[in-house]
């Protein structure tokens, strides 16, 4: 057997899971009286509150773990401590992340050690003192089940060259793997030096340091490497262009070595790739030892760079006040400031001949840089979005002004966009998502909202002289309403082009289905950044040319697709049951459930939360990168920290005003295979229930391989054997529509948007939880299953979930099945639309399947001899079944 992976598993309310691919981790410092004089200050003078802000400052900041320190002469060390440490346990969003006890009194870690949450981590003990306290230390700290930092120390002082550092770490780590120390808990701080000093023996502080890290990494299995970040400038204290510059090159080497974490100030940190050339050369080589002049030449160079660290908050907000009034605008849409947006709209209106030029000349210019920041990819969508919000804001407050001036008419924008989600569908954040980008632009929108019937966007463009219609959707079926639409406004020779978005769209589908049926053009657009672009040019002087481009490029895509060589043979649906997956059923006993039948399910939002996937949520607003390494990212780090940090403060709502509800119901039942493709349900008497229909893979596989339906995972009724099989639905969904609405009417769409991202995320996480309880409670099949949510975001359990609409069943027409059986609608209140989008928006459902061998696959084409067979099956006409699996079928 492989040997288990180990991570260092940290934790505060969430867990902190490291693993060999994590990225780098950083500990916020600024709660520690030795390196912060505020901190010290407001401990001294018992200002807790305020100490506390620090600490939530540095989580939202980004800081992962946090340093707590309280190392000072004046002070009771154990007394602050133990005061602090229990006053974050009541703030979720500063205890959610783990505490590193940070002291150099043992009798201070204790006190930190008796009263942390959470798996915290202790910094430090070393072999100063000696073997035997160290080991008493360790045996403590494993007791006290916390993962420890070991300086790089031993009785006859601090390692400072490479073999010292290796040497003191060998025989530490031998110690402590002696007393049974898990060897994932040790991480050692190898002691970061300056560098630059002047002094011979100081050049190869950092090196060593990197050799030294590399050296542990491939010799001390599961070990990990710390330290403390900004001692390696010290000799540049002063200069913080220079120490920053600093800061992140000795990162950004140290963690190609091997470094995992590191105790370091997020504002002392520069962008490696940002950081000036020549810069980055002089400081590479000191930090590298490069040169033998490395030292003098940074030295002149810094006295070019001398940073301005005192600036404050207040001298920079000073400093963009001092602007134009245009600068000033622009600054705040920039920046998404609203702080000001009034004042200086106002100054801007006296100063107009008439208020409606504010719009269109100062609060444009702003916008336009907006847009050209964010199409040239140096500004992401949250930006955007809040940018959108002060302008927003600007708007509401010039618009009585303009309506007085009676110039409401002449608002010259740059065109009216329809927008809509289409009927029975329900998912609009991508749609307000593009619309809010739009209207950034300068683009009046006519948002229609969801479920719209296409007569109603017909006579809403009408009505409204529209220049564009967009149309968004989520779930297949919403793809033939897009036909259907394309086919209604060709009918009415409309003049309207169409833009298609959402995620079952595509450039395939778009191309092949919905632009042969609309003499107008039709394009596909996926996201907020090429929306404005496409929109520019379907509307501009030209758009005639990009219109026939945009045709002919649709036509010859259409072509290549329908010519493509179709080598995939296809078998008869017989011959496909033939081929149908095999299990080892004379070998298989079915686990019986502890419970079996329909359940209902509340949950407190606070279990849910330790379930969220977060990469998701990122994705949402267009940053991608798998959480948490994204808030590190270089390119999209920062702004994902920060739409982070919003959603964080807006969970903390959720939370405590009690904001959604999770509801849920599911159950598991006897259940058997029949008739190949059919999975019968009973009740516990024997009853029959409902049957489920599956779909059979039909496309001719590679030797050996199955043709396989989800059917195949249940034991057929032939076996003799009573198997099971569950169902659920899950909701968080009740009460977002009215809570979104509140905040645009409050010109807030990015709160808005958040909202509806959350709940969505609460729906998964109540999926992935109430899953866990079936597995390991309710069926009970996998009752001893350990697996960090870590585990469970990759799904790397026993058993599936599959949802209907996705690969392994599309056939959305099982849906009512699952609601008949569980009672959904009347048990938790969450319908079905007549495309079978559930309603409200964050709910999710789908089937359990217990079996260790089940797994998700895709079902591929298949061939209309099982949709004919299919319908024969539910019981509906064949047209009935073609449409609803029109999208599966291979033409
Ligand atoms: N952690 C994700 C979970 C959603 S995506 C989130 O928070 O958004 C994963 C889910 O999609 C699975 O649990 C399953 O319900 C569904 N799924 C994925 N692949 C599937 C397939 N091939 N067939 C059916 N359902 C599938």
């Amino acid at each position: 057997m492989a040997e288990k992976r180990r991570n260092l598993v940290l934790s505060g309310l969430e867990p902190l899971i490291i693993t060999p691919e994590s990225v780098f981790v950083n500990v916020g410092e600024r709660t520690n009286v030795t390196g912060s004089r505020k901190f010290l200050r407001l401990i001294k003078e018992e200002k807790y509150d305020e100490a506390l802000d620090i600490a939530r400052q540095q989580v939202e900041g980004g800081a992962q773990i946090i340093d707590v320190n309280m190392d000072e002469g004046m002070l009771d060390g154990e007394y602050a401590m133990t005061k602090f440490l229990n006053l974050i346990a009541a703030e979720p969003d500063i205890s959610r992340v783990p505490i590193m006890i940070d002291s150099s009194k043992w009798e201070i870690i204790e006190a930190g050690l008796k009263v942390v949450q959470g798996k915290c981590v202790v910094n430090s003990i070393s072999l100063k003192e000696g073997e035997e306290r160290f080991i008493h230390h360790a045996n403590l700290i494993k007791r006290y089940g916390a993962a420890v930092i070991v300086m790089a120390f031993d009785e006859v002082g601090q390692a400072d060259n490479y073999e010292r550092r290796i040497e003191i770490c060998q025989r530490s780590y031998d110690i402590l793997l002696g007393i049974g120390f898990p060897p994932q808990d040790i991480i050692f701080d190898l002691n970061i030096f300056p560098v630059a000093t002047g002094m011979e023996e100081h050049r190869l502080n950092a090196l060593d340091f990197f050799r030294g890290t590399k050296w542990v990494r491939e010799n001390l299995p599961h070990a990990h490497i710390s330290g403390g970040v900004s001692n390696v400038s010290f000799s540049f204290r002063g200069n913080d262009v220079v120490r920053e510059a600093m800061h992140s090159v000795f990162l950004y080497h140290a963690i190609q070595n091997g470094m995992t974490m590191g105790i370091v100030n997020p504002e002392m940190l520069s962008i490696y790739d940002e950081i000036p050339k020549d810069l980055l050369e002089y400081v590479e080589d000191v930090i590298l030892d490069r040169r033998d002049d490395a030292t003098e030449r940074l030295l002149d160079f810094a006295e070019n760079v001398k940073g301005d660290g005192s600036k404050t908050n207040e001298a920079v907000i000073q400093e963009w006040r001092n602007g134009t009034v245009q600068e000033r605008i622009t600054h705040s849409l920039v920046k998404g400031v609203d702080a000001f947006i009034e004042i200086d709209v106002e100054e801007a209106r006296l100063a107009a001949e008439k208020p409606i030029e504010v719009i269109e000349i100062n609060l444009m210019a702003g916008m336009n840089v907006v847009g050209d920041l964010f199409g040239s990819g140096k500004m992401f969508l949250p930006q955007v979005v809040k940018s959108a919000r002060v302008m927003k804001k600007a708007v509401a407050y010039l618009l009585p002004f303009i309506e007085a001036a009676k110039q409401v008419g002449d608002k010259s924008g740059n065109g009216k966009i329809l927008m809509a989600t289409v009927k029975g569908d329900v998912h609009d954040i991508g749609k307000n998502i593009v619309s809010v980008v739009l209207a950034c632009n300068n683009y009046e929108i006519v948002d229609l909202g969801v479920m719209v019937p296409p007569e109603k966007i017909i006579a809403a463009a009408i009505e409204h002289e529209v220049d564009i219609i967009g149309l968004s959707g989520l779930i297949t079926p919403s793809l033939d309403e897009m036909v259907y639409l394309a086919k209604e406004l060709d009918k009415r020779n409309m003049k309207i082009p169409v833009m298609i978005g959402g995620a079952t769209t595509s450039r395939a589908h778009t191309a092949v289905k919905i632009a042969p049926q609309y003499r107008e053009t039709v394009i596909h657009v996926n996201d907020a950044s090429r929306a404005v672009t496409v929109a520019g040019n379907l509307l501009d002087h030209n758009r005639k040319i990009y219109a026939s481009d945009i045709r002919a490029e649709y036509d010859a895509f259409r072509e290549t697709f329908l010519n493509r060589s179709r080598d995939k043979n296809f078998l008869s649906i017989e011959e496909a049951r033939k081929n149908k997956l095999q299990l080892d059923w004379d070998n298989f006993t079915p686990v019986q459930p502890k419970v079996i039948g329909k359940q209902i399910v509340e949950v407190d939002l606070e279990t849910l939360v330790p379930y969220i996937d977060w990469t998701p949520f990122f994705r949402t607003w267009e940053l991608f990168g798998k959480y948490p390494a994204i808030l590190t990212d270089e390119v999209v780090g920062e702004q994902a920290t920060s739409v982070f940090a919003d959603a964080q403060a807006m969970l903390k709502v959720i939370l405590e005003e009690k904001k959604l509800t999770a509801k849920g119901v599911y159950g598991i039942f006897p259940a058997n295979q029949i008739n190949d493709d059919d999975i019968e349900l009973k009740d516990e008497n024997g009853n029959p229930l409902q049957t489920f229909l599956t779909l059979r893979q039909q496309a001719q596989k590679t030797k050996g391989a199955p043709n396989i339906a989800l059917s195949d995972f249940i034991a057929p009724k032939e076996s003799g054997k009573v198997d099971y099989m569950g169902a659920f639905c899950v909701t968080t969904g009740f009460g977002v529509d009215e809570w979104a609405a509140e905040f645009e009417a409050a010109l807030d769409d990015y709160n808005s948007i958040m909202v509806k991202a959350l709940a969505d995320r609460f729906a998964e996480a109540f999926a992935e939880y109430l899953h866990e309880k079936v597995r390991k409670e309710i069926w009970g099949y996998a009752a001893d299953e350990v697996l960090s949510k870590e585990d469970l975001i990759e799904e790397s359990y026993k058993g599936i979930r599959p949802a209907p609409g996705y690969p392994a069943c599309p056939d959305h027409l099982e849906k009512p099945t699952i609601w008949k059986l569980l009672n959904v609608e009347e048990e938790i209140g969450v319908t079905l639309t007549e495309s079978m989008a559930m309603w409200p928006a964050s709910s999710v459902s789908g089937y359990y399947f217990g079996n260790p061998e089940s797994k998700y696959f895709g079902l591929g084409k298949i061939k209309e001899d099982q949709v004919i067979d299919y319908a024969k099956r539910r019981n509906v006409s064949t047209d009935v079944a073609m449409k609803w699996l029109n999208p599966n079928i291979a033409d």
